[in-house]
């Protein structure tokens, strides 16, 4: 089958990125290994090709205006399911050495194949709640970049997500442009887990409607040791809102 990136390079360049004719080879397995597997299991309710261009791989990277990537050595995608916005940012950023994770075991099998098939080198997938995995010694304050889109509101997720950063290393919340309440709502969390709000980005995916932001959190002090809390309790009672 043959596939037009020509609006998606353009997409790209927007964002300050061009994909080589391996990365591109990249995506375009990865949109059809996705799409094989949906037929057995639930990933993503997005399977045509322009749609999955836009909003799974464009929304991944559209992070690429607000890091410098140059200085990120270790990233972790907290949540990933189907390996967003973990797996479009490691093909589009070879050097990075990266962690996924996700609660449901299907889906890291998923991510295993995905992996083997692009001979991705530097990337793992490991199934575990944010909570448990958290608590380990190799993965806490670990970070330079934790990623994660659609996983939680966001002072559950600051509470998932802040402990596997290193101290100055960033937590970046993928989000829709309506945050402003949610972020307000995750103060106190924050200020709990030793995070300091930097920035809310508000964009929109270049050539499209989609409007999205990107809250950017910076990890200032070593999380209490009481953090995360009990697997599902972050998300049960969100810190600050209980
Ligand atoms: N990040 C992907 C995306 O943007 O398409 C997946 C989003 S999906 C709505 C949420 C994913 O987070 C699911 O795959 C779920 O299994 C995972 N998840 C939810 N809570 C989690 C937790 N506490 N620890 C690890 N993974 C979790």
């Amino acid at each position: 089958m043959s596939y037009n990136l020509a609006k998606f390079r353009n997409q790209l360049l927007q964002f300050g990125l061009c994909a080589t004719a391996d990365m591109e080879h990249q995506l375009i397995r990865y949109y059809e290994i996705l799409t094989e597997w949906n037929k057995i299991m639930n990933l993503t309710t997005i399977t045509d090709f322009d749609e999955v261009l836009e909003k799974h791989f464009l929304d991944s990277v559209s992070i690429a205006n607000y890091v410098e990537f140059s200085e990120i050595i270790r990233l972790i995608d907290v949540g990933t399911g189907a390996g967003f916005p973990g797996i479009p940012l490691k093909i589009l950023y070879p050097h990075i050495n990266v962690l996924l994770v996700d609660s449901l075991n299907k889906r890291v099998n998923f991510l295993n194949d995905v992996i083997g098939q692009l001979q991705l080198k530097n990337i793992e997938a490991v199934h575990g709640r944010a909570e448990e995995l958290a608590r380990k010694k190799e993965y806490r304050n670990q970070f330079d970049l934790c990623v994660s889109r659609a996983v939680a509101n966001l002072a559950s997720l600051s509470e998932y997500c802040l402990p596997f950063v290193k101290i100055g290393g960033i937590f970046a919340a993928y989000k829709s442009i309506e945050i402003d309440s949610e972020v307000e709502q995750s103060k106190k969390a924050l200020c709990l887990l030793g995070g300091e709000l930097k920035d809310v980005k508000k964009f929109e995916l270049p050539d499209t409607e989609y409007s999205r932001s990107i809250v950017i959190i910076e990890n200032k002090e070593v999380t209490s040791k009481k953090y995360p809390r009990k697997a599902g309790i972050p998300g049960k009672q969100p810190l600050g809102m209980e």
